[in-house]
């Protein structure tokens, strides 16, 4: 995990662009833990943070997925935990669960799509996740916050 100092302008926009994806996975998984189907009301900021998008590829092994959407999906604490403390029945789980997504993110892992350096595009992810939540949103998707 990269550490980032909060005061600067690049943490600012990398925090920035953090929000934004997860905002984006909040609403394309409806406010639903995507595990054990549990729902956090959306306009509640408090429960709204129970729910934890997950990268399916973590950051560590590549970080250009940071914030890709298709690399997100959301779970609640307890199934966050969960996913975290056993990731190959985690896998398992996604593999069986979301067949295509998984093997899609399994095909792009070592990808570098989008937003190659993280140092230089932080402010470019943050625009277009904006816009893509923006226009989810407009879709009729519940509004996360
Ligand atoms: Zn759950």
């Amino acid at each position: 995990m990269m550490r980032h100092h909060a005061n600067t302008p690049r943490a600012k926009a990398v925090l920035k662009a953090n929000h934004a994806w997860s905002d984006c996975i909040h609403v394309i998984y409806n406010n639903t833990c995507a595990r054990c189907k549990r729902k956090v009301l959306a306009d509640n900021p408090m429960l709204r943070s129970l729910l934890h998008p997950h990268h399916i590829i973590s950051v560590g092994v590549n970080p250009s997925l940071r914030w890709a959407i298709l690399n997100g999906i959301l779970l609640c604490y307890e199934c966050h935990c969960w996913a975290t403390d056993h990731p190959a029945q985690c896998d398992e789980w996604l593999r069986n669960e979301f067949p295509t997504l998984w093997q899609f993110m399994q095909d792009n892992q070592f990808k570098r799509p989008r937003f190659q350096v993280l140092r230089i595009d932080a402010e470019q992810a943050y625009e277009e996740l904006a816009k893509l939540k923006a226009k989810l949103v407009k879709m009729g998707k519940q509004h996360p916050a």
